[in-house]
């Protein structure tokens, strides 16, 4: 094998070359050196980290073809012409092209013991289907091909702990089976603890190095309001935003072109964008917002994968997306530039159940489970009272202060209260009902309901909360949660138990403060999962 010289200079030197950049971000060298070491990586960056860079350098430094797998067939065309415009001879194999235009593809295949044409491909997108799927083409590169690299993009998908599960990407488990000696890198923006341990088994890394980037979007501040009479205060707030570019989210194709018909009446620039427009219609409308031409785009989440535009300075979501890595995702598409922009959803509790329903996968009972949890916690985001960046972040499996002053929660003059008696109240109606209870029933319970069981009517704190109102037990009860004061079970009939923390406050020994609501929440929720 020839010296390819791979050192940092040359690395350096291709960034350059190639893609035009001065310097790699975060830790995009080392996840390149691990990978020209012979390692497999495992690669945690957020959207717009700069996760492509991460295999096509190597695809320039190594030998032979890196084969690129994406399920986002509709992408591939565009990072393959970005290539292309950079003089890297790249190419996608997908069910969209013609049989002469694969063989064409074939051709420009590097194959084993052959000298190298100049024509010669680098890099290959190819969907899972088309590379597992009846042609055997993985076959074809295990005899035939010189394989340098497999990156598979958008991993999570192959886990069914993700929120994007693909049965097909099941398939390229056995890749490391067949090809012992190549590689692997796997990148996903979105993956919680449980799925990227998933994705490295599901893969069968053994040798392999992980990188993580943080989550955090610090330029990004994220707002809640309810949803009522939303419509005036959207107004209010594009109005003094008149210069900005902005994303709207709307979970159906027709209220996308509802709304953006009802802000054209209020004199607003905006534009609809989804999936059932022509697709000429649609390049013209995102060509418009790239441009700065038209300033509010009011789209389905159909828009913004892949598109890069760097002063979106909101993104708005009219409706609650269905868990955080879709919110994330869609936030994350502000502020690329680094500058100060804004994320506002308008929350509803209706919404809970409306998506209840749609969250649901068919005759998977394990996936359905776990797409309500990740509803329920999309919801919880929505109706916290500490900071949300954090709850963000954890979700993400990091772990920040409790402050982080760029949210509404930490800019809000919210009064905390001493409601150590209110507390202390929750906490021994727990303890009376065994901790073997959910929140409705302890909430009955405390207001002696008639709905309580008789044998729980002669428990000392029956009765003893009337002072305060359901939906303000309710709140004190999710803070207490989310400060670590309770604990609540996960499954379909969580209940409620008491932690190390409860201790103290149950003997007054800690003070517990808690936000004081003056009225009842505006947004009431039912219980997703019970
Ligand atoms: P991801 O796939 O993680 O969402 P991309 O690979 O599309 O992100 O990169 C996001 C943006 O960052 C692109 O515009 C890309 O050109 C740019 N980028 C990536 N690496 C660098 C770098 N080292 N320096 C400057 N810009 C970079
Ligand atoms: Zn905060």
């Amino acid at each position: 094998m020839k010296d390819t010289g791979n050192s940092s200079e040359r690395l350096l030197q291709l960034l350059k070359e190639h893609f035009g950049f001065t310097a790699f971000r975060h830790n995009q060298q080392a996840i390149i050196e691990t990978i020209l070491s012979g390692k497999d990586s495992m690669v945690l960056m957020p959207t717009g980290g700069g996760k492509s860079v991460c295999y096509q350098i190597p695809a320039l430094a190594l030998e032979g073809l890196t084969v690129v797998v994406s399920p986002l067939i509709a992408l591939m065309k565009d990072q393959v012409d970005a290539l292309h415009q950079n003089g890297i001879e790249a190419a996608y194999l997908n069910s969209t092209l013609s049989n002469y235009e694969q063989q064409d593809i074939l051709d420009r295949l590097p194959l084993k013991n052959k000298p190298a044409l100049k024509s010669q491909l680098k890099l290959l997108y190819i969907s899972p289907e088309r590379l597992l799927g009846e042609r055997n083409f993985l076959n074809h590169l295990k005899e035939k091909v010189q394989v340098a690299l497999f990156a598979i993009d958008e991993a999570h998908c192959i886990s069914d702990w993700g929120h994007d599960f693909r049965p097909e990407y099941l398939m390229l488990g056995n890749l490391k089976q067949q090809f012992p000696e190549t590689p692997i890198i796997a990148l996903t923006a979105t993956a919680d603890t449980n799925t990227r341990n998933d994705i490295i088994k599901k893969l069968q890394l053994t040798h392999y190095a992980t990188f993580e980037n943080s989550f955090n979007r610090p330029n990004i501040s994220y707002t809640i309001k309810p949803r009522k009479n939303h419509f005036d205060h959207l107004c209010q707030y594009l109005k003094e935003r008149r210069n900005e570019a902005g994303i709207i989210y709307c979970l159906s194709r027709n209220s996308t072109e509802t709304l953006a018909e009802k802000l054209r009446e209020q004199g607003f620039d905006a534009i609809a964008y989804h999936a059932g427009l022509e697709k000429q219609v649609r390049e013209e409308r995102q060509d418009l917002f790239l441009k700065d031409e038209v300033k509010i785009i009011v789209a389905t989440i159909a828009f913004g994968m892949g598109i890069n535009k760097s002063n979106v300075r909101y993104v708005i979501h009219i409706d609650m997306p269905k868990n955080l890595e879709g919110y994330y995702q869609e936030t994350g598409r502000a502020g690329r530039d680094g500058l100060a922009s804004e994320a506002l959803l308008y929350y509803t509790g209706a919404d809970v159940i409306k998506l209840t329903n749609m969250v649901q996968v068919e005759g998977n009972e394990e996936q359905s489970r776990l797409m309500l949890k990740k509803l329920k916690q999309m919801a919880e985001f929505c109706e916290l009272h500490t900071c949300r960046r954090k709850y963000l972040l954890n979700y993400f499996s990091e772990y920040t202060g409790n402050y982080c002053g760029n949210c509404d929660v930490c800019l809000s003059d919210q009064v905390k209260s001493d409601m150590t008696i209110a507390g202390q109240k929750i906490l021994s109606a727990v303890s009376r009902l065994e901790e073997r209870f959910g929140l409705n029933y302890v909430i009955d319970f405390l207001r002696g309901s008639d709905a309580i069981k008789g044998m729980h009517r002669g428990l000392k704190t029956y009765g003893a909360g009337k002072e305060y109102s359901k939906d303000q037990w309710r709140s004190f009860m999710k803070e207490m949660i989310q400060l670590g004061y309770l604990k609540q079970t996960d499954g379909q009939y969580p209940i409620l138990q008491l932690t190390e923390e409860s201790k103290p406050v149950l003997k007054g020994e800690a003070v517990l403060m808690l936000t004081v609501l003056t009225k009842a929440p505006e947004t009431k929720t039912k219980p997703v999962a019970t």
